[in-house]
């Protein structure tokens, strides 16, 4: 008899966005007095740029011609070279010297993050941030490097409390020493961004005990306050000790095109094994690469037009969330996030609870947002506000809160 990975049993069942849906759906049932607007889902809703546009439609008839048809991409990394020195030139902007063989493609960050446990063994001890993207959780766990979930965490994994107090950036751990230590900056869901000494405290641990970091920028692109670091390859003595995973989802609308990198640096070495050599292994084996009209899409993002017309959708998603951000802290709440990232993080009102606070905000003002406590327990008493909406629904909704409040 075949029997199944018994580690998925223990998954709570994508728990969060399917209550949320279906609390929307009760409520839309009841004929709700206004159009609902969804500040909820961290999904884009600008299209994509025109140079992107552009430079997929010249690829699209490439493939349609005989002379410049390609198949199998068979570059390193399934990168093709435009692609990569583009990659390469975007990092050297932030004065990150990268090699060719250290920048993988991939179709999603999402992906990445989930499929780079395959190199590690199963004995690691992870650590995620609380709250957290959940897909660290969810992938370590299917691997049976979580435990079981006791109702609120799992129990082998080290959970480090991102709070108001600590600025929302992890401290060091007291107890067991975490081996795979995942840290997303711009973060998702606090919209707050970590400063480079915040990351070198965890770069000096991690090398201190051999440990590797596992660094989500997949919000590089809404940096705005300088000084942030959009690489963790910025802080001296990362090359020895982190994993970089970025996305054109978020940055450039990718979201539905799908492409995505990720950093293996050479010099990142374990038990006298590369990792790079292990993650290029891995990919050679189990993955064929993005598609040639894709990464010619992506390249895209790099050009002059590209870079200015993206630039314009982030400012856009960025203006939303200033409007967010002003609007509920004249509303009376604590705000944060929305300066370095397209996430608003709102404490509830006093003694509010997160799913209270969400189905006030759907019922009194017909908004959607996203509970804190489904992104782990210390995300209780908070609520997420996405600036991915157009900006009169945008408006509107804070319009409606303000007034509520
Ligand atoms: C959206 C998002 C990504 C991007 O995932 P893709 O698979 O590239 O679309 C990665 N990390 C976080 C934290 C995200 O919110």
């Amino acid at each position: 008899m075949t029997h199944i990975n018994q580690n998925f049993l223990k998954l709570p069942g994508g728990y969060l966005f399917p209550e949320i849906s279906r609390r929307v759906k009760a409520f839309s049932a009841q004929n709700p007095p206004m159009p609902l607007i969804k500040l909820g889902i961290g999904d884009v809703t600008l299209p994509l740029a025109p140079a992107v546009v552009e430079a997929m439609a010249k690829a699209t008839e490439e493939m349609g011609r005989r002379e410049t048809f390609r198949g199998y991409c068979e570059e390193t990394g399934c990168a093709y070279d435009f692609l990569r020195f583009a990659i390469q030139g975007s990092y050297r902007d932030c004065g990150v010297e990268i090699a060719d063989d250290e920048i993988f493609v991939s179709d999603g960050a999402k992906s990445d993050c989930g499929n780079i446990g395959d190199i590690f063994s199963v004995d690691n001890v992870v650590a995620v941030c609380d709250p957290v993207y959940p897909v660290y959780v969810d992938t370590n766990a299917m691997a049976g490097r979580a435990g079981d979930f006791d109702g609120e965490k799992w129990t082998d994994l080290v959970y480090l409390p991102c709070t108001a107090e600590n600025g929302f950036f992890p401290a060091l751990p007291q107890g067991k020493v975490p081996d795979l230590i995942y840290i997303c900056s711009p973060n998702n869901p606090t919209g707050t961004a970590a400063t480079k000494e915040q990351l070198k405290t965890w770069v000096d641990y991690a090398n201190a005990h051999g440990s590797i970091i596992l660094y989500d920028s997949a919000y590089e692109a809404f940096i705005t306050e300088p000084g942030i670091p959009h690489s963790i390859y910025e802080v001296e003595g990362a090359g020895t000790c982190a994993i970089e995973f970025r996305s054109f989802s978020k940055t450039a609308g990718f979201t539905g095109t799908r492409c995505a990198y990720t950093v293996v640096p050479k010099a990142l070495e374990r038990e006298g094994v590369s990792l790079n050599a292990l993650w290029s292994r891995r990919q050679g084996t189990k993955f064929n690469g993005v598609s040639y009209v894709v990464q010619r899409a992506a390249e895209a993002v790099f050009t002059p037009e590209g870079r200015a017309q993206t630039r314009e959708n982030i400012a856009y998603y960025l203006n939303n969330a200033r409007v967010i951000k002003s609007g509920l802290e004249q509303a009376g709440l604590t705000v944060y996030g929305g300066v370095n990232a397209p996430y608003i993080w709102a404490r509830t009102p006093e003694g509010v609870g997160s799913w209270d606070f969400f189905d006030t905000l759907l019922h009194k003002a017909c908004v959607v947002t996203t509970p804190g406590a489904g992104f782990g327990p210390a995300g209780e008493g908070y609520i997420r506000l996405t600036a991915f909406g157009g900006a009169e629904a945008t408006e509107e909704a804070v319009e409606r809160i303000v007034k509520l409040l």
